[in-house]
């Protein structure tokens, strides 16, 4: 078998749950606007978008499409399969969900693409080279160290994330395309701030950090070693338990439209808002959107007060005025009120 970057299996990861859960949630539901994972280096979190990456089930592509459109879903196709199409069936084939590393150097053309305006001029013809946002459509988009990537890339990816669509405008061109992805920041709060505009945007915050127990972090040790020694024996051992996260997602996916949030759930997630006093209305919706996503992965007919307590620290805690960066202060804050309110 050839040697290729194999990922490692999802449910091999030890721990990091609170991690797990929120890509969970971002590949049940992508609406609720990406992940931003806090932790020390080393710790995997680039392994665990991989690994979830790599366990869903492929999706199909139509054939030559730089986006990768999605032939079941004509609404959303690019010029280019529109106009094919009206020549004749398309064809398509099976892809990998893609995980697309965006580095830090990378400058704004190499993000958003770059229309080539010496080849319109001279020759007419609009002439797009797609780039890295292109290739993350329906799949993920992952920043290693989203806190030092200038601000405006950061807002810039953050649009695009939320509308779904890339657009490219230079001197009076444009040019379109799809662009749906789950984007995934990680960063280390002791190297560098994020906008607290910025951070209320993604819509989930996780932590991630070295194991503390001895047992763990020798059963992480021990399953890496395993992993490195044969990727392929370890992957098949992993397989049904991949296997079946897989089924639950998918499962997931299919159910959630008819998950029901009842006012009740709704008035409990605006009472923890404002009791943590977390500015405008993301709190709320995010909340809304993790709790009924993980309602769904249990297969719930609706959300309940189980589910929004479990998703209250990730979807809060860095939309606290005070201290954003400072994950242990605001995790105890927000289960603080999350113990109140429930109390109550
Ligand atoms: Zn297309």
């Amino acid at each position: 078998m050839p040697h290729y970057s194999r990922a490692f299996p999802f449910s091999a990861i030890v721990g990091q749950d609170e991690m797990k859960l929120a890509l969970l949630i971002a590949a049940i539901d992508p609406s609720v606007g990406g992940v931003l994972v806090f932790g020390d280096r080393g710790t995997g979190k680039s392994t665990a978008v991989r690994a979830l990456a790599s366990l869903l089930p492929p999706m199909r592509a139509i054939s030559g499409c730089s986006y990768g459109c999605d032939p079941a879903v004509e609404s959303a196709w690019c010029e280019d399969c529109r106009t094919q199409a009206l020549q004749g069936a398309l064809e398509s084939v099976a892809r990998p969900v893609p995980v697309i590393d965006l580095p830090l150097g990378a400058t704004e053309d190499r993000v958003v693409g770059a229309l080539d305006l010496e080849r319109a001029l001279t020759s007419g013809e609009k002439s797009f080279e797609p780039g890295l946002l292109a290739r993350a459509h329906r799949g993920f988009l992952y920043v290693d160290e989203v806190n030092l990537l200038e601000d405006h890339i950061v807002d810039l990816l953050l649009d695009v994330a939320a509308s779904g669509e890339n657009v490219v405008e230079r001197e009076g061109l444009s040019v379109r395309h799809p662009a749906r992805f789950v984007l995934i920041g990680s960063g280390n709060p002791e190297e560098g701030e994020l906008r607290p505009q910025l951070l209320d945007r993604f819509g989930l915050a996780v932590d991630v950090r070295t194991p503390a127990g001895l047992p763990e972090r020798i059963e992480v040790v021990r399953r890496r070693d395993a992993f490195e020694r044969d990727p392929a024996g370890f992957s098949t051992t992993w397989e049904p338990a991949d296997a079946e996260i897989r089924r639950q997602i998918v499962a997931a996916r299919a159910w959630l439209p008819r998950v029901e949030m009842p006012d009740s759930v709704l008035h409990r997630a605006a009472e923890l808002c404002m009791k943590l006093g977390t500015d405008g209305l993301r709190g709320e919706l995010t909340l809304m959107r993790a709790a009924r996503a993980l309602a769904s992965l249990e297969g719930a007919t609706a959300a309940d007060d189980s589910h929004l307590r479990r998703v209250a620290a990730p979807a809060l805690r860095h939309r606290l005025r005070r201290n954003p960066l400072d994950e242990a202060v605001s995790t105890t804050r927000v289960e603080r009120a999350v113990a109140e309110l429930f109390a109550a």
